[in-house]
This record gives C-alpha cells, structure tokens and sequence, in this order.
C-alpha cells in the first residue's frame, strides 16, 4: 500500500475537527478503539485501521467532505457494508474512511417506469424487498444481497445467480448521482436507458471507487416471472458438467441460472444445510429456468435431455416452490459451508471462456496437489465465473502465503484460457498486482489517464486496481488549479 503521508498525519486533529464542523453529532469517529471495527472489508486477510471515520448523511455533507479533503490533499476511501471480497474497501493509515451506511432511503418507486431511485447505502436485498409486495424485483442477486449495499454494487458491477439471463449491476443501472471529488455533485444516466451524451455511466459502473461517490442509483425494477423451476443434474466428474453447461447455451437455451458445485463443495454443503444432494456424483448442476409454465417445462426437458446426452447420473427436478427453495439453499450456503471443514478459505474469482471449463478444472486440480492444498469449487458455471475456494489454516505459518500463490496461479490460468482476472469481485488490492498479467502497460496508461479525468491528484481510493499509480501529469495530462500548477518539478511532454 503506499507509504502514509506523515504531513497528512501530523495534521490529524484538524482533519477530525474539520470533518466534525461539516458533519456533526456521531458522524466523525476517531477513538483508536472504535476504529477497528473498521480496519477491514470482506477480505479480511488485511487489516489497516482508517485514519479516522466519517458518516454522513446528505449529499451536501458528502460534497462538504470531499470538498474540503480535495482542498487539503486528504485521501478518501469510499466504503458501503464492508463486504468487498477484494479488498476494495480496506482503509489507509492516512485517509478518511467515508461510510455511506446512513444513506437508508428508498427515493422514489415508480412501477409504470419499472424504476427505483435509491439511496446507495440501501442493500441489494431491500430493493427487492421494498418492490415486491405490487410483484417486482431487482434482478442482481449477490450472495452477500442481505448486507451488501447497492453503492457498493455499482462500484464492484457486482452479480449473483440470476445475471446469466437478467445481466450484471452494469446492465440493470440506469442512472447514478454523484459526487467528484473535488466536490462537484454530477448526474449520470437518467430514468430510461441509453440516455444521451457518452456512456459515463459505463465508466463508473464497476470503477471500485476510484472515480467519485455514488449518493443515488436508478435500478431497474422487473416484473417477477411468472414460474420459475430447477433441475439438480448430478454428474461423474466436473468435466462432464462443464461440457453440459457449454451444450446447454450452445442449443440456445440461457437459463435464469445455471451453477456448479465439485465434490468438496457438494458435501459440505449437504452436512450443512441437509437438503438431498446427491453425495455419489463428482459434480452437481443446479440449472434453473423462469417465464411461463409451459415455456418452463419444455426447457427443462431439453436440459434434462442435453445432460443426459452428457453423462448426467442423476436428475431431480423441482415438483414446486418449496423444493426449488430447498436446491437453491445449498448452494446459497455453500460458503459458510465450507467454511466449517476448513479453518480458513480464501475466495477467487476469475472468469474463462465457458468451453474451457473442463480443461481450467483439470489443470486447478494439478494446482491444488502443487500447493498441497484443498479446493472446493461453487460458481457461476453459465457465465464461466469461477469461485474456487481455497482451503488453508491462517495459523499454520506460511499458509496464507501459499493459499495466496495458488489464487494468483488460478488467476493466470484464467487469463492464460482468454479469460479475465475478475467476474465480479473487483480487482481490489487482491488483484492489482495482477493486472499487468491481462493488461499492457499501454493499456493500464490509458485506464489511469480515465482515472486522472475525475481525480487528478489521485486522492480517492488510491492503492487499489492500478499496480503503479504514475503522478498523473506523467500521463501527459495537466490540470491547473486556481492557476496553481500541480507537480511544478515534473519535465512537460
Ligand atoms: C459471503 C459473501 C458473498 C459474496 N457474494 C458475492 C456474489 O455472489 N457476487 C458478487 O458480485 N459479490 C459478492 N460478494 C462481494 C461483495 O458483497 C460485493 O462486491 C458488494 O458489491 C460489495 O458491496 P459493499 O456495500 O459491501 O461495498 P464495500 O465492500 O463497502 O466496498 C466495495 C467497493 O465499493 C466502493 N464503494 C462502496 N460504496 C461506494 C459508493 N457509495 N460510492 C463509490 N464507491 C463505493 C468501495 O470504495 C470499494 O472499492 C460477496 C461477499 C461476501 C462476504
């Protein structure tokens, strides 16, 4: 992480007293004890805690904030619940850690627009919960949707089961207010798609908080479908699996959902949550179909055929909503599930090619005898989105750093297949120093210099996504400051 900035600390107790001018009451924090609920995010392999927490509570309080921190040269990471699996939101000694937990309403429903407006603190979870009683939903379904909020989903372009058929945060975002950081409060998008101008949306969707802070979001609301049915497809090995789930899109079929769970993962999810997995198959299809009932039951017959054209063992189809529930919570369990056969696991996510699903297995399997560690694989198989879960004990010294070799291995794998190095999790602080695997130093220039438009002195959530943050004015680009000229030493060019 880059070194703190000694002269931002030594002026602590002024930042804290302008930050409890401009956000008064409980918003500031700064007692050492109480900051250490804080020190991490999801990731919780690395622990920092912030220089001091703000809260605030309206927008012109988040503009006050960067305002002034933009003035003074204080760096602000943005954080929503926490829950960031790639170390998004992990605080600096040196920065304000800004929370958008208080930001709790839901603005505005409009049900003939099929729009919500929302607060970005509000969870995923909520959303939906708020829309569904008049039979609407918001499609992307994180795991973490009970607690993850709906700013972080923006920035991490998070997705979940359903965003096979229904797309990521990226495609069911319509608009977002937000504030630069040197307090400039912009709106981007608008209440129906493709609004005008250049698609900046696109931009800050999936920017990791590295562009500005979301205060509000569009989403799209849906109507719920009308029926919606699963099939447990049990399978020798996960490479017939894979091949089952590459024919099954191949034959034009896109299933609401389509996940697969390996063997370590079929069991531990079975021992937790008991719901009739079967426990003699090497690999297990969860594959799940919506729309009407008779376009559901004719789908879910040609599944039902192409997995058997495949070497399914067995197949267990939903009879009704409660069985249907009961093969979702396996896998929506299949983390903590894990989590009791192993002290620790550390969660990856890449994504290939689907067709190279069988060989990337294969060749992971090799990794884990290499490392000598276990493995259990639960993921997004329709989309290629790996989640392979490292298994390792953090008290055994040297695990972790073996647990994180054999991640970063799985990952330039991923990109070795023509893959990326993330589905949906981010790049974080966990993968940065990855990104010279996928991208050219040319390209990681040009992805700065999109960095350097919103934030040129490069103060907000610095350290994460780019390997090496180059001074901005390295990248050629110059922006003066009530005529102050920044990096006055640096040649021009
Ligand atoms: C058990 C578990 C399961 C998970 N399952 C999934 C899954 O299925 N799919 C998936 O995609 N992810 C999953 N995640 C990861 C995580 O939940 C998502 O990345 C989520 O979107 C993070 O939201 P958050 O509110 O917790 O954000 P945080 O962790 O607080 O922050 C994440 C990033 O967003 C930025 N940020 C947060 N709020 C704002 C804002 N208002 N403005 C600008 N930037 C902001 C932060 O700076 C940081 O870079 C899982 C995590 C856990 C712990």
């Amino acid at each position: 992480m880059p070194v703190p900035d000694q002269a931002t600390l030594a002026k602590r107790a002024r930042i804290v007293a302008a930050m409890r001018s401009i956000v008064p009451g409980e918003g500031v924090i700064d007692d050492p004890d109480a900051l250490r609920p804080w020190e991490s995010d999801g990731l919780t392999a690395y622990r920092q805690p912030p220089m001091l927490v703000v809260l605030p509570e309206t927008v012109e309080q988040v503009a006050a904030v960067l305002r002034w921190c933009h003035a003074e040269g204080v760096k602000v990471v943005p954080r929503g619940s926490g829950t960031s699996l790639s170390g998004g939101a992990l605080p600096l000694a040196d920065a304000v850690l800004l929370g958008m937990g208080k930001f709790k309403k839901i603005l505005r429903i409009d049900y003939e627009d099929r729009i919500a407006v929302v607060q970005p603190g509000v969870t995923n979870l909520a959303i939906t919960q708020a829309v569904e009683g008049r039979g609407f939903y918001y499609a992307p379904d994180p795991s973490s949707q009970i607690a993850c909020s709906i700013g972080g989903n923006v920035a991490e372009n998070s997705g979940g089961v359903h965003c096979l058929k229904y797309g990521l945060t990226t495609n069911n975002v319509l608009g977002v207010e937000l504030v630069t950081m040197d307090g400039e409060i912009v709106r981007l998008g608008a209440d129906y798609p493709d609004a005008g101008g250049l698609d900046l949306l696109g931009v800050i969707v999936g920017s990791e908080g590295l562009l500005g802070v979301v205060t509000e979001v569009t989403v799209r609301i849906l109507p719920k479908p009308q029926t919606a049915r699963a099939v447990l497809l049990g399978f020798p090995d996960a490479e017939s699996a894979g091949a089952c789930v590459a024919h099954v899109i191949a034959e034009g079929i896109i299933p609401a959902g389509m996940e697969m769970m390996d063997r370590p993962a079929i069991h531990a999810a079975e021992a937790f949550v008991k719901v009739g997995y079967p426990l003699d198959v090497g690999a297990l299809l969860i594959v799940e179909v919506d729309g009407p009932a008779a376009e559901c039951d004719h789908l879910i017959d040609e599944i039902a055929r192409i997995a058997d054209a495949n070497g399914a063992t067995s197949s267990l189809i939903s009879q009704d909503e409660a069985q249907r529930v009961a093969f979702w919570a396996g896998r929506k369990a299949a983390f903590p599930a894990v989590g009791r056969i192993s002290p620790d696991y550390y969660c990856m996510d890449g994504t290939i090619p689907r067709r190279r699903l069988p060989e990337v297995l294969r060749r992971m399997e090799a990794l884990s005898q290499k490392y000598g560690l276990g493995v259990a694989n639960v993921f997004h198989a329709g989309d290629g989105n790996l989640h392979p879960l490292i298994l390792y004990d953090a008290n055994i010294p040297g695990e972790l750093d073996r647990a994180e070799e054999f991640g970063n291995d799985i990952l330039r794998l991923c990109v070795e297949v023509g893959g990326v190095l993330t589905g949906e999790h981010g790049v974080g602080i966990e993968k940065r120093d990855l990104m010279p695997e996928m991208f050219a130093p040319d390209d990681l220039a040009q992805q700065q210099r999109v960095k350097c438009a919103f934030d040129p002195e490069l103060l907000l959530n610095p350290g994460k996504v780019f390997p090496t943050l180059h001074r901005c004015a390295e990248l050629g680009r110059m922006h003066v400051h009530h005529g102050q000229l920044p990096f006055a030493d640096l040649p021009r060019f």
